[in-house]
């Protein structure tokens, strides 16, 4: 097991935005968020978007791999089921992001997102990687680097 930067590692809830400290060893045990009792990490994708997007990602201590997507896009669709059995596979090592950007202009301009999907990877809301186009599961999991 490859250690972590930090025994308490912070994740932000996706749903009420709170900060949470779990415990390096409890990441995979499906932690509930302090604040709201929902599921912090729960091996599913989660879609954050212009209001909510920058706190989730800078805030949170894993490493987070973001999908922009839109629904009008074959390939998008395509790659759906491979990125939410990628989160599966990485539960607790890393955040899997959806951001409709269509929805949510302000996020994919912030990227420069010019074609979808783009899989983008952050540390700490930071841009360390991207992919263009749909990829399949592994390469999700292997782009992520958890
Ligand atoms: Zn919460």
């Amino acid at each position: 097991m490859r250690e972590m930067k930090s025994a308490t590692p912070h994740v932000v809830c996706a749903q009420c935005g709170a900060t949470n400290r779990i415990p390096a060893v409890r990441l995979g045990d499906d932690p509930d968020c302090g604040r709201c009792g929902r599921p912090l990490l729960d091996g599913r994708p989660v879609e954050l978007g212009d209001a909510d997007f920058e706190r989730v990602v800078s805030g949170s201590d894993l490493p987070v791999v973001v999908d922009f997507w839109a629904p009008w896009c074959g390939p998008c669709q395509q790659m759906a089921p491979q990125f939410a059995q990628a989160a599966g596979a990485l539960k607790g090592r890393a955040l899997l992001v959806k951001v409709n950007s269509d929805d949510n202009p302000h996020t994919a301009s912030r990227f420069g997102i010019r074609s979808i999907p783009t899989l983008v990877k952050l540390d700490h809301g930071r841009e360390v990687s991207r992919l263009a186009g749909a990829r399949p599961a592994g390469q999700i999991v292997q782009f992520a680097g958890a």
